[in-house]
């Protein structure tokens, strides 16, 4: 069957309905060793709640007590996806997902089948009401959830809620917390993973710093979720409003992201980069290591402007950006310093020659790069095509040419006028006079 439309009785176009049997489930053009992944995990989760189901079964006041915790997640959710809708404004990135608070709650206080349940609930709320609307795959939605389930059944095998009652008994607490996880965070950064090419970073992989304070932090409120409904149930609600916060702190912290970012290309802004690079300097001084400060600007770029118009302009401005994203190394600082002139930090250098070649090869890597670059635009017209682009390239080394941001760039802007005067489409390193590398 096709998606073109044919002619009906009646000569009207029909469009044939899409077919949607399993066999057309986007999991199937994932590669073979994603799927087994996925299989395994999934069986897995299903296995263990089955087993849960069959050793532990739960009594219908504990089925109860489940669904009362699922309830609140649902709950949670609901209100959140209010707040999560001002931060989409200002943000195109998904949504942040503190459901654990719930599920950890359910790990810790309910046998393994029970605390499943609140778990598959709270998840196929989130589907119906978040995921589906972004139009992300379910199957992925559904390995989400496994790994949950996995990480609860982890840790509610370490704490036997009878037992809260000594400062021990929690210790077992703080450790079923790290289980949780750690099993989750394993298992995707496992899928990720087999996934990964040659640019996912290593933050791509295992999150960072910031994800994984929110998670603590959710996990905490699960923590006094959890010894609030041992003593009293009905305070539980209280949990809700510390709840929404975390996630108006997420709002918050993407709102500083979004003011160190320039909106056209994505790098950093000017004065970002200028408060990063001041630090890696420092850091560098620390670990007697090298920086170099490249300094950008792209050739002739007013008769891009001229020839192909300012909307065409900025898609080259973007796919420059991108060039030199992909050209340097994670850890690396790349910033739009304004127009078309672009500014990057090279961190981790050795000292002496060795940091002084390093550095000549990734601004010509650069340079080179930029020079075979074609950005293909969509035109009303059609497809343009747009190449025969070249980049100027000054560089100073905090080894030899100064010893503040400042004192670098001004070293880097001399040397790209002398690359500029000495025809363009060159790297130039240093004050004129020393020798090249
Ligand atoms: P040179 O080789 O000497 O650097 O020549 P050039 O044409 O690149 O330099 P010039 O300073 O004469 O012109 C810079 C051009 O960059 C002119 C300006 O319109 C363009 N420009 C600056 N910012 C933007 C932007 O955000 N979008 C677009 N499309 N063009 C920009
Ligand atoms: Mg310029
Ligand atoms: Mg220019």
């Amino acid at each position: 069957m096709t998606d073109t439309p044919t002619t009906g009785d009646d000569g009207t176009p029909v469009i044939p309905r899409r077919r949607r049997g399993p066999r057309s489930w986007p999991v199937w053009s994932q590669p073979g060793r994603i799927i087994a992944l996925l299989s395994v995990v999934e069986l897995a989760a299903a296995g263990l709640s089955v087993v849960g189901l069959v050793t532990e079964p739960p009594a219908a006041a504990v089925w109860l007590g489940a669904l009362g915790l699922a309830f609140l997640g649902v709950v949670h959710t609901e209100l959140a996806t209010g707040i999560e809708r001002v931060r989409r404004r200002v943000a195109h990135s998904s949504y942040f997902d503190l459901s654990s608070v719930w599920t950890f709650a359910g790990a810790v206080l309910l046998p393994p089948a029970a605390a499943s349940l609140v778990v598959v609930v709270i998840y196929a709320h989130l589907w119906a009401r978040v995921w589906r609307p972004a139009g992300a795959p379910l199957y992925r939605h559904v390995y989400t959830t496994a790994t949950v389930v996995l990480a609860c059944q982890a840790a509610g095998a370490l704490v036997d809620p009878e037992r809260l009652t000594a400062l021990r008994d929690y210790g077992m607490l703080a450790l079923a917390m790290v289980v949780y996880v750690l099993v989750n965070q394993l298992l995707v950064t496992l899928a990720l993973g087999l996934t990964a090419d040659r640019r996912t970073s290593w933050s791509d992989l295992v999150g960072d710093w910031d994800d994984h304070i929110l998670e603590g932090a959710t996990l905490c409120l699960g923590v006094l979720a959890s010894v609030v409904v041992l003593r009293q149930p009905a305070l539980v609600l209280l949990v809700l409003p510390p709840l929404l916060v975390l996630h108006r702190a997420v709002l918050i912290r993407q709102l500083e992201e979004r003011a160190d970012t320039d909106a056209k290309t994505g790098l950093l802004t000017s004065s970002a980069w200028r408060g990063r690079a001041n630090r890696a300097l420092q850091r560098a001084a620390r670990t007697r290591t090298s920086v170099a400060v490249l300094i950008l600007d792209l050739d002739h770029f007013k008769t891009v402007n001229d020839n192909h118009g300012h909307l065409a302009g900025d898609e080259v401005l973007s796919a420059v950006a991108g060039t030199l994203l992909r050209e340097v190394r994670d850890g690396d600082l790349v910033g739009r310093f304004g127009g078309e002139e672009f500014v990057v930090l090279l961190g981790g250098l050795p000292l002496a020659e060795a940091g002084r070649v390093q550095s000549h090869a990734a601004a010509e890597r650069i340079r080179r790069t930029v020079r075979m670059l074609e950005v293909e635009i969509d035109t009303p017209a059609g497809p343009l095509r747009i190449g025969d682009l070249s980049v100027s390239v000054g560089a100073a080394l905090s080894e030899s040419d100064g010893h503040t941001v400042d004192e670098l760039m001004q070293v880097a802007d001399f040397a790209l006028y002398a690359a500029k005067r000495a025809g363009r489409n060159q790297v130039r390193i240093g004050r004129p006079g020393r020798p090249a590398p």
